[in-house]
């Protein structure tokens, strides 16, 4: 356990731990190690790098040359993430207390909206870019042999199979962590489940021209403009961030399409913020079917978005991403230790899933809503007493995912499949 070994073709891939690459040769060079993750997005940094630091032999791969490049997400985190884990405090932006709540604009322009005011710091926005690279620079420093611009392709005779360009490195590991996002090609090498319902969403961040009195988040439910979810403004007094996202067989002429008309018309943007200069556009796949059921098998198993690991009704994956690598982790460490590959099956989708069922419902709902006029109606509802409770209580949520706590091996073999005991200790629902 805990080393890697280079089998073959000497000066080939193999050469990875320094991210260099010398000419591919044929048979492909080979490696053998603990654990291969593919995806070095927020959930495989974190699981290689856990792993690694517990003595096991890891090898993250990326298909991406530069980390702080190609963005997807806005980078939000939640009170609950910021105070259960260690983010550094110089990647966070302000705190944000204030959200306004818009229905569909009228041709008058927005309507008032509903604010919510909390009495706790409720979001943070990260910079993405620097937290992707302190996290690589600390995997690589906890041992992590990283290859970026590394593609995973799948499996080949005995191990599987990564690409870069022309060269080719055969990896033979004891466990595949599939960390690679919504459209997750280790799921489908796994024969796991893959996420079918998917919202796509397309964000401009640009830098703060003037200073705003306070950090607001703008969320407009406009099932024409964010059909299926929302349009949002985040304004922290560093960045504003316009974004929107829905089902995309719903956005008429695509979300870019649908971000300018946005943006156009948006709460809380001055003059010069709706043409601005200098623009860093975002975007990708939100899955939103709720944690998938079958997220392991003896070869491996999912995290993060390959795992649907996304609250269905905020789009929210930044938390739940890091809950369930953790998770991830001790599953694994206990069946590398144990050598035994059948401990993976208490990574197991179906009880956390049930967690969710209250908010794949009001996606469901959320989903139904296709009109202005309907969700004019259905905001009106949020007006009221009981409707404004419900809607601080999702936007301010305590619980965001279920707590996964680190599971002695000893305990989880008694919630062995055919016990009625649950496996885990669940928090919150
Ligand atoms: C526009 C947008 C805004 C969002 N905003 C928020 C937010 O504010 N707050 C929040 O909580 N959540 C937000 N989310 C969701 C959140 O960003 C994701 O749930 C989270 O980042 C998922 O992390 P991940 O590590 O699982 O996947 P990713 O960050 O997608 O990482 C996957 C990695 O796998 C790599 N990869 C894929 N295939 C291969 C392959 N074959 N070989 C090698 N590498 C591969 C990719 O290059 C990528 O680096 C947003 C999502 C979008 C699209």
């Amino acid at each position: 356990m805990g080393e890697h070994r280079e089998l073959s073709a000497g000066e080939g891939m193999s050469r990875a731990a320094t991210g260099r690459v010398e000419t591919g040769g044929d048979p492909p060079a080979r490696i053998d190690t603990d654990v291969l993750v593919v995806g070095a997005g927020l959930a495989g940094l974190r699981v290689a790098r856990e792993l690694s630091a517990r003595g096991h032999a890891v090898l993250l791969c990326d298909r991406r040359a530069d980390l702080g490049a190609s963005i997807r997400t806005t980078g939000i985190f939640v009170r609950r993430t910021l105070d259960d884990f260690d983010l550094p405090e110089t990647r966070l932006g302000p705190a944000i207390r204030r959200v306004h709540l818009y229905p569909p604009a009228s041709g008058a322009g927005p309507a008032a909206p509903l604010e919510l005011v909390s009495d706790r710091d409720e979001y943070r926005v990260g910079d993405m870019s620097g937290l992707y690279l302190d996290e690589l620079d600390r995997a690589r420093a906890a041992g992590v042999r990283v290859l970026l611009r590394t593609r995973f392709t799948g499996r080949t005779d005995g191990g599987y199979l990564l690409a870069r360009g022309p060269e080719r490195l055969r990896v033979r590991a004891r466990f595949l962590v599939g960390a690679d996002g919504a459209r997750s090609r280790v799921a489908r090498e796994l024969g796991l489940d893959r996420n079918t319902q998917l919202l796509v969403g397309a964000e401009d961040v640009s830098p703060v021209r003037a200073a705003s009195a306070e950090p607001v988040f703008h969320c407009v439910l406009d099932p024409v403009l964010a059909p299926g979810y929302l349009a949002w403004v985040v304004d922290d007094g560093e960045h504003l961030h316009v974004g929107t996202a829905g089902y995309s067989a719903r956005f008429p002429g695509g979300a870019r399409r649908a971000l300018e008309r946005f943006r156009a018309q948006a709460p809380g943007l001055r003059a010069e913020d709706r043409e601005p200069a200098d623009v860093e556009r975002r975007g990708g796949p939100i899955p939103v079917g709720g944690l998938l059921r079958r997220i392991s098998s003896p070869a491996g198993l999912l995290v993060g978005d390959a795992a649907g690991a996304v609250s269905p009704l905020t789009a929210g994956g930044l938390d739940p991403c890091l809950r369930l690598s953790d998770y991830a982790v001790d599953c694994l460490d206990d069946a590398l230790r144990a050598s035994d590959p059948g401990m993976l099956a208490h990574y197991d989708g179906v009880f956390l899933r049930r967690k969710f069922a209250g908010r794949v419902a009001m996606r469901q709902m959320l989903a139904l809503v296709r009109h202005r006029s309907v969700m004019r109606v259905g905001f009106a509802a949020l007006r009221t007493p009981a409707g404004e409770a419900l809607a601080r209580r999702i936007m301010f949520a305590d619980r965001s995912f279920p707590d996964t706590p680190a599971v002695p091996a000893s305990a989880l073999s008694s919630s062995l499949p055919g016990s009625s005991a649950p496996p885990l200790d669940w928090v919150h629902g």
